[in-house]
């Protein structure tokens, strides 16, 4: 477990140690692969455990920790910051994301600025990995945005006034005191993300609706089985000011899926169905809209290449995130002006942030005017 001076004792050990490379021995322990020779890409990282402010409430059990892996890249005196989280259900963990780090030779590098050659050369080294991958791109991309002195969204040529609202999440709780409680941390936001498909599904937009006509989005994650009841569902939502439902059957379920977005009165987002490019294609025969997360898109990269490429197919996209610190939930934030919907309150939900970036302001995403991914480091 790292915190903040720790994070810092061990860059300042890694930079003494720049010569003669420290190899990963430990969780907790300074890890270094590149021999951080001058003009070439120096990368460190370390394990960074993200507490709950409130325990997850899963079937069988509560999660109160998300694993992480804090990065970052060094280049001539600049330091770019990543973050790769690992929820349990998506494969990864923070001895798999080690050690591909680990085997990674940026030192090859000598020129940020050649991130789709990176990307090759990740993908060369192993297929998966995602959440590993994206911690690199994301600290190449603050890395080469702050060479440049300029915000992402601004190299890409967004309007920051564009920005969605974000929504926040709530789930049911059988004490309706503790539901009241859940409901009233949604005020200030315009949009409330109901997560369904667990039981007491219309019990928990009915306790919102007693207390709050804020609109809704809902997020079966794969949670209806039934095509006819699915669509029974759908249009109850749609009375209740729903405005979209995500992964609303099993992503295998193609065809039934597809069945339901005939007949649904509710635009249907593709969450769990996809995770990469490609998949953007195969998901326009089953949805309406796909969920772009940073942690399956390997990074910025390809995620502002799903953007573009779902923008063009017409379908609807909306930017998530997982539990993670401000760092890779601002690196997302800098596409959000691209964006119909974001779910941006990762960053929102640990108690040990060690990184000021994204601001939620009236409800309303607000990417911050520094360059690179628009983070700083707590001090
Ligand atoms: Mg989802």
């Amino acid at each position: 477990m790292m915190n903040r001076r720790n994070f810092l004792k061990t860059t300042a050990l890694g930079l003494a140690f720049a010569a003669s490379p420290i190899s990963f021995s430990a969780f907790g322990q300074a890890t270094r692969k590149s021999a951080g020779r001058p003009g070439r890409l120096n990368l460190s990282f370390e394990p960074y455990e993200l507490k709950l402010r409130h325990a997850f409430n899963l079937a069988r059990n509560q999660r109160t920790t998300t694993p992480g892996v804090q990065v970052r890249i060094e280049f001539d005196g600049i330091t770019g910051y990543g973050e790769a989280s690992m929820p349990p259900y998506l494969g990864e963990n923070v001895q798999s994301v080690c050690d591909y780090l680990n085997s990674l030779d940026l030192g090859q590098f000598a020129d940020p600025f050649r991130i789709e050659d990176i990307h090759e050369y990740m993908e060369s080294v192993a297929p998966n990995n995602r959440a590993a991958k994206a911690s690199v791109d994301i600290a190449l991309h603050d890395l080469t945005g702050k060479i440049m002195g300029q915000p992402w969204y601004k190299i890409w040529g967004l309007n920051p006034d564009k920005t969605p609202n974000t929504s926040y999440t709530i789930s049911y709780d059988a004490d309706p005191a503790e539901m009241k409680a859940k409901i009233d941390e949604t005020e200030g936001f315009r949009i409330v993300k109901v997560k369904m498909g667990v039981g007491h599904d219309k019990e928990t937009v009915e306790a919102l609706r007693r207390h709050s006509d804020v609109p809704i989005c809902v997020d079966a994650n794969q949670g209806w089985e039934d095509k006819h009841a699915a669509l029974e569902m759908c249009k109850w939502l749609a009375d209740k000011g729903c405005v979209f439902v995500e992964q609303p059957m099993p992503k295998e379920m193609i065809a039934e899926t597809a069945w339901l977005r005939e007949r649904s009165p509710l635009p249907l987002i593709a969450d769990e169905f996809l995770q990469r490019l490609p998949d953007v294609a195969r998901a326009a025969e089953a949805y309406d809209g796909i969920n772009i997360k940073l942690m399956k898109s390997t990074g910025l990269h390809e995620a502002h290449q799903m953007a573009i490429l779902a923008r063009a197919m017409g379908m609807k996209v909306m930017l998530g995130c997982m539990t993670e610190t401000s760092c890779a939930v601002t690196a997302a934030a800098q596409l959000s002006p691209m964006v119909d919907w974001a779910d941006l309150d990762g960053n929102l939900l640990i108690a040990n942030d060690i990184f000021d970036g994204i601001k939620i302001v009236d409800g309303k995403v607000t990417i911050p005017d520094r360059p690179g991914i628009g983070v700083e480091l707590l001090g």
